[in-house]
């Protein structure tokens, strides 16, 4: 990949002056941009030569990736375009743009195998071609398709071709994107070799942007692995391409590992927990070996996540900074205490996918901040209406769940690049770490840590859109991998799974751990109650997990009872074979009580069979028992809560504050213990 190196343009973007005016004024940003070759510049090579043979054409300009447009308003050829730019500049492809009509298309078996051509076409009309494509789409669908070289349709000419395909469609026409799919047809049919996915995106729904960022990332995985190339990063050794400390970028990375400093570790096992289809909920395997990181069954890791691609080149594509993702920034506090928030100097792209929150939901008071950088009066206008109006706020942007890109693509399409960067970092959150329950027993594997994760996909009343959970999806991505699929795409998002520098290669993922004081009592014999539904059974997986192990030892183990909620037995009882393993080793000392919300009417919750085993809770608790809760902290722990002071009212013939007053007595020392998120 030799961009010319006397195309190398230091851009010094003093980054507004302005900004002092609209932010804190605490960051600024100078930008080097080592990546300044245009796409644009290479546009037009067919317009001013002379061949129309496309073949000679790459050749003569030592191009190895065509992409042709079928454009009718220019939509297409914009797209185009941009992936020109983003191939040139991030895999080193030598790219030119070409429409299609200035080429012949029967020396397209002629096209030699090293090289790629997309076909970026839109469907016009009543699932016609564009004007531009007519010929082309009537040649290749034509009934005797005829190359130079005298080869037939039933040769499969055009075997060498590896080819890319997006379509731009609108869904409420009849032939919704029908160009594309017969062209991808008729070039699959002639032999041809698809690389990626058939992109297709809707202008009906509105999705066009969000249709080709969702298709892009894994076309470019699949391109990468076919034509064996490498996204090219900055050689700059100081530069942080996401890795979390100096040391993780040196190499030289060691313990002791912290909150500071994550230790890089290998994910030896993972699998679904979910027998359904709809929903995943991910066991891992985590290794510390080595490391010097320990831990004790209760205590929490944290994992760090990165951002999805295709929310990363939204918003690098909002920004208007997409074409120079991989330039080399410099965020520096204009004062000098101000501690900037992201490791520097970096670039546009790691730091939106390794350092900033950038998909939480966006706040009103960040977007209004925007309004002076807008790209038209209109935007402008809007955005000043957003923030100073809470009720449109929250009808245009907060009800739909909008991340901060995603909301200032429902004001406008055209892209935002006057905001300047360091804006954006100071505005946004650092991307924080989220912590797990450890599942396992300390006991049992310490050196390998287990999560229990249920994936976040979720739709939030009057969302436009699906909520993916960053970390996760990111998790999810992982397992697919590490399970043998090379390019994973869970719900459709794809991440840099090998990580800065390809430090993470071999399923890898930052971790620290943080210490807790959700214990078992250290005597076993001292019964137990947890009450853990859904993925709140974590750590009691690890409580029993434990106590299984000491009573198969022969020691003397105390009930160990468990109350576990989910929808239903047969789709999200998770660890249920491994319950019976247990019940096996420990006998009656353990008890699993289950409650099914799904199975019938009404519905039963934790908190209800709590309650239908008053007797025996109370009873455990008369000998010392400790109580557990661990999950979700909005409803059912609430009400766990206050079912158990009713308990003991109860059982004990109390008034019911006296009963309530016991369960605060029990948490202050330490007998009711809460694991809630
Ligand atoms: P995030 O991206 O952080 O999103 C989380 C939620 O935020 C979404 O579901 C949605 O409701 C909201 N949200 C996100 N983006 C938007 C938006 N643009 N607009 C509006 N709303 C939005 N989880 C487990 O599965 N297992 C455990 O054992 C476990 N233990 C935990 C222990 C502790 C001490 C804590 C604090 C949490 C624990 N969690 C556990 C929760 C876990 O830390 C994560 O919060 C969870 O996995 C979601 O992370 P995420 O990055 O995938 O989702």
């Amino acid at each position: 990949a030799q961009l010319d190196t006397l195309d190398l343009v230091v851009l010094v973007a003093l980054l507004v002056g302005s900004v002092a005016y609209f932010t804190k004024g605490t960051y600024w940003a100078v930008a080097k941009d080592p990546y300044a070759a245009s796409a644009s510049a290479m546009n037009g090579a067919a317009k001013s030569g002379k061949t129309r043979n496309i073949v000679e054409k790459m050749d003569e300009t030592g191009k190895n990736c065509v992409i042709f447009y079928g454009s009718q308003t220019g939509t297409a050829e914009d797209y185009a375009s941009r992936l020109a730019k983003e191939g040139s500049q991030r895999f080193g492809l030598k790219t030119m743009v070409a429409d299609i009509e200035d080429y012949d298309y029967d020396n397209l078996d002629t096209f030699p195998d090293d090289k790629v051509a997309f076909f970026v076409l839109a469907t016009y009309g009543e699932g016609e071609p564009t004007d531009n494509a007519v010929e082309f789409y009537q040649f290749l669908t034509g009934d005797d398709v005829a190359f130079e070289s005298g080869a037939s349709a039933d040769d499969q000419p055009l075997s060498s071709l590896k080819y890319v395909t997006f379509g731009l469609g609108n869904n409420t026409y009849e032939h919704y994107n029908a160009m594309v799919r017969q062209v991808d047809t008729a070039l699959t049919k002639l032999g041809a070799k698809r690389i990626g996915s058939a992109g297709e995106g809707d202008d009906g729904a509105g999705t066009m942007e969000e249709d080709f960022l969702a298709w892009k990332e894994p076309m470019w995985t699949a391109l990468t692995d076919a034509m064996n190339l490498q996204e090219r990063f900055p050689e700059d050794e100081t530069v942080y391409l996401g890795e979390p400390t100096a040391a993780h970028r040196e190499g030289r990375a060691k313990g002791p590992f912290s909150a500071h400093n994550p230790f890089i570790a290998p994910i030896v096992e993972s699998r679904e927990l979910f027998t359904v289809k709809d929903r995943n909920c991910l066991h891992m395997e985590i290794s510390i070996a080595g490391s010097n990181l320990s831990y004790q069954t209760g205590d929490h890791i944290a994992v760090w996540p990165t951002n999805a691609g295709a929310e990363v080149d939204r918003f690098l594509e909002v920004f208007g900074i997409a074409d120079k993702r991989h330039s080399v920034i410099n965020v520096k506090g204009i004062d000098v205490t101000a501690k900037v928030p992201i490791p520097t100097p970096t670039t546009y792209d790691a730091a939106v996918r390794y350092y900033m929150e950038a998909c939480a939901p966006v706040s009103r008071q960040f977007v209004s901040t925007l309004a002076a950088f807008a790209p038209d009066e209109a935007s402008k206008n809007e955005i000043v209406r957003l923030g100073a109006d809470k009720d449109y706020f929250h009808e245009k942007i907060s009800n739909h769940c909008f991340n901060i890109a995603q909301a200032l693509q429902s004001i406008t399409s055209k892209p935002f690049s006057a905001v300047p960067f360091s804006l954006l970092v100071e505005g946004l959150n650092k991307l924080q770490p989220r912590y797990y329950s450890i599942s396992s027993s300390s006991l049992v594997q310490k050196d390998k840590i287990s999560i229990t994760a249920v994936v976040e996909s979720v739709r939030l009343p009057g969302a436009s859109h699906m909520i993916k959970g960053v970390t996760t999806n990111y998790l999810l991505a992982l397992k697919q991998k590490q399970n043998g699929d090379p390019t994973p795409d869970p719900h459709g998002l794809t991440y840099s799974i090998t990580g800065p520098r390809n430090k993470y290669d071999g399923i890898h993922v930052p971790v620290h751990v943080r210490h807790s004081n959700f214990k078992l009592p250290s005597d076993p014999s001292k019964p137990i109650i947890m009450v853990g539904p859904g993925t709140g059974v974590a750590p009691f997986r690890g409580f029993i997990q434990e106590r299984a192990a000491l009573a198969a030892k022969g020691e003397k183990v105390g009930t160990t009872l468990l109350f576990f909620g989910c929808r239903k037995r047969d789709e999200d009882f998770i660890y249920s074979d491994e319950f019976q393993t247990y019940q096996e080793q420990m006998g009656d000392a353990l008890k699993v009580i289950t409650a099914f919300s799904r199975e019938g009417t009404p519905k039963v919750y934790v908190q209800h069979r709590l309650k239908e085993n008053a007797e025996l809770v109370s009873e455990l608790l008369k000998q010392k028992a400790n109580f557990y809760v661990c999950g979700d902290a909005a409803n059912m722990a609430r009400e766990v809560n206050l079912v158990l002071g009713h308990i003991i009212a109860e059982q004990r013939g109390m008034p019911a504050e006296k009963g309530e007053e016991m369960v605060k007595h029990m948490r202050s020392s330490g007998s009711y213990q809460e694991d809630v998120w």
